[in-house]
């Protein structure tokens, strides 16, 4: 505490001398009461040392809780901070996404307070924000029940009637610990001892009577907590270990205004519409059997013929565009497990391994050394090259039980992989063509919106990075250059690449703005040096190739999965398993149904028809409940007209037509392979 006066410099470049003690808030009052009333957190960066955008990303979850900041790195504080030096401020208001945190994490001491006010005997872990709202863990006998978590619900609105300012106050480390030891707090204890050092003052936050060990920042207040909801109760082992205390969890969410709370509720309710789980039991497409085991999926017929269709659809692509196909086993030795490293550092998510007279045998976890053995089985020349061999490859990975959810997370899969080995100078029209194959299959699939990453390597941390620094710099300078050149915009990360290479990752957006992790492009400079793969260069001389493993799928199940919740179940006809229903009128047009049925077919399409003695509208809602996309009804009038009554989905009755002319509009559609219907 040094000089009298200090520099604020203001993202829009202004400079303000201000008194040494003067806050964030102080500051936003001076520039605007709105933009005072707006804000929810001050956003630093000292300029003495100041490493701007090196905000805490490595912590742990705990950790940011807890362990005091590193004071020289750019950081969120609380509007009542008293600045004391030259920095950088930036007022984060509710438009900053990391606002959003602050509010929810503040929701969590709100809920801490509830909770202590409503059941003092209670014990407290900790309250982070999460992607999707906070939580709080508690340790206490009596399980909350679901009047409980609605008075605490109640209870936490006449907190934030209350307005109580959030106070951060500092307290010698080692009467903290000598107050939580006392009065049987354990896991505060814990965190104490284990996120700060001896001999120094421990932060915590007042609000009223509640006070809570934390590093902040909050909203200034808890009138600032506008909108929240207390959701669900789960159990957890304090620090995750069965033999410890069960802890109890209450999940909240909280937004910066009801009309956020209202909307986020909505998503919810319309992503569980089209939970792929539910509506893959109501359109019968796929189970997991607890006879066969977890992870591992059934594809029913109606599901299989979209897998069909999937698949025929990605093995004709990839033969267009110079891809060979090959098939390779399911299991192999844990010697090619050995060369290929993944007994070493992937065992962890592999099958145990599993005894045969010969030898001890795995399931494959990924396919890429089988596709080598292939590469290796002949000697290649520069002219053998690009060599390019895809897949639909079954793979096996170990998944904890429990974790497994659908068709999103299993333990047995199937990849559209690809390897494509290649000269040094071919990786930029190779991983360019890789790109443009992407973008043809989210494209087909019905997505517009897709954001690319591209992870690269941290220069500075060599040793962790396999392959020479001139490989690394001329395949990252190639995915740079592919994308500049495609005008795709795409976020760098460094320091995100596997060790063995850099890679490209696709993540398409879905009809409900969520993002899926699909679509991969991953060079490799380790397993072609592993497997000594070569190939004769025009020079007559050996060299390596580079070798890059690409999913565009990536897993067809995950991929399936991602199209039942886009579509909701509703396929486009080209995809739909079913395409057209039938529906005579009476069992008098059964024989004009076998005439539309067999000219359908003929001409290429999945009909069925339904010829039970059943009332008309209990057929066509039926197959309405299919979310099949045509549903043509007739009797007598159409039978007499070779004429059929289309229902289209989504359109209702769109009156009777010409069999040809309805066969001629729908074979458009499913030619160009339209999203329309
Ligand atoms: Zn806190
Ligand atoms: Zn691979």
């Amino acid at each position: 505490m040094s000089k009298p006066t200090i520099a604020i410099h203001l993202p829009d470049g202004s400079v303000r001398e201000v008194p040494s003690g003067t806050t964030p808030l102080e500051i936003a009052n001076s520039i605007s009461p709105r933009l005072a009333a707006a804000s929810v957190v001050a956003r630093l960066t000292p300029l003495a040392g100041g490493t701007a955008g090196a905000a805490s990303g490595e912590e742990s979850a705990e950790a940011a809780m807890y362990a005091a900041q590193d004071a020289s790195a750019t950081r969120l504080v609380d509007l009542s901070t008293r600045l004391v030096e030259d920095t950088r401020l930036e007022l984060v208001t509710e438009k900053d996404p990391e606002a959003l945190k602050v509010v929810r994490h503040s929701a969590a001491h709100v809920m801490a307070s509830a909770v202590l006010e409503l059941f003092p005997e209670t014990k407290l872990g900790h309250g982070p924000a999460t992607d999707s709202g906070f939580f709080y863990d508690f340790y206490r006998e009596k399980p909350f029940t679901p009047e409980d978590l609605a008075e605490i619900q109640e209870r936490m609105i006449e907190i934030v009637e209350r307005d109580e300012k959030f106070v951060h106050e500092f307290e010698p480390r080692e009467k903290a610990l000598e107050e939580f030891e006392r009065d049987g707090d354990f896991m505060k204890t814990h965190f104490v001892t284990r996120f700060t050092e001896p001999g120094s003052a421990v932060s915590f936050y007042r609000n009223g009577k509640f006070v809570d060990f934390c590093r902040g920042p909050h909203v200034p207040s808890t009138g600032r907590v506008k909108a929240f909801k207390v959701l669900s109760l789960a159990g957890a082992y304090w620090l995750g270990d069965e033999k410890n205390p069960q802890l109890q969890r209450i999940y909240g969410t909280a937004f910066f205004s009801q009309k956020d709370l209202d909307a986020h509720f909505a998503r919810l309710e319309e992503a569980a519409r089209r939970d792929h789980r539910v509506l893959g039991k109501q359109l019968d497409l796929f189970s997991i059997q607890d006879l066969a085991g977890a992870g591992l999926i059934f594809w029913h017929p109606r599901g299989a013929m979209i897998r069909k269709i999937m698949e025929d659809w990605m093995r004709d692509e990839c033969l267009r565009r110079g891809y060979q196909l090959v098939y390779t086993p399911h299991v192999a030795r844990v010697n090619l497990w050995q060369t290929s490293g993944h007994e070493g550092f992937y065992a962890g998510n592999m099958f145990t391994p599993m005894e045969l007279d010969d030898a001890m045998y795995r399931m494959k976890p990924m396919n890429c050394p089988f596709h080598i053995l292939i590469y290796k089985n002949s000697p290649k020349s520069y002219r053998d090259l690009p060599a390019r061999y895809a897949e639909l490859g079954n793979v096996y990975r170990y998944e904890r039980s429990g974790t497994m959810h659908g068709l999103l997370r299993v333990r047995g899969f199937t990849q559209d992989d690809a390897h494509i080995f290649c000269m040094p100078s071919q990786i930029e029209s190779e991983v360019s063509a890789c790109i443009d194959f992407a973008e043809a299959v989210l494209k087909t699939f019905g997505f517009t919106e897709f954001k690319v990453e591209l992870s690269t390597w941290d220069p500075n941390d060599r040793a962790h990075y396999a392959g020479s620094d001139e490989n690394w710099d001329l395949a990252i300078r190639s995915l740079d250059n592919v994308l500049k050149a495609k005008g795709i915009p795409y976020k760098t990360i460094p320091g995100e690449a596997a060790f063995y290479g850099p890679k490209i990752d696709v993540k398409l957006v879905d009809v409900l703005g969520r993002l899926w992790q699909l679509s991969t492009v991953q060079f490799d400079f380790n397993l072609p040096a592993r497997f000594d793969l070569e190939y004769v260069g025009e020079d007559g001389e050996r060299h390596q190739p580079v070798m890059v493993h690409r999913a565009l799928f990536g897993s067809v199940e995950r991929f399936f999965g991602v199209l039942i919740e886009h579509y909701a179940g509703a396929f486009p006809l080209w995809l739909a398993p079913v395409q057209i229903g039938l529906v005579p009128i009476s069992e008098r047009h059964t024989a004009y149904a076998q005439k539309v049925e067999a000219a359908l077919k003929d001409a290429g399409f999945r009909v069925e028809t339904d010829a039970r003695n059943e009332k008309m509208n209990a057929k066509i809602r039926d197959f309405a409940n299919q979310k099949t996309p045509y549903i043509l009804v007739f009797g007598d009038k159409e039978a007499a007209a070779d004429a059929v009554s289309v229902r289209t989905r989504g359109k209702g009755d769109q009156g009777s037509m010409p069999l040809a002319d309805f066969i001629a509009k729908a074979k458009s559609l499913v030619e160009s392979q339209s999203t329309e219907l």
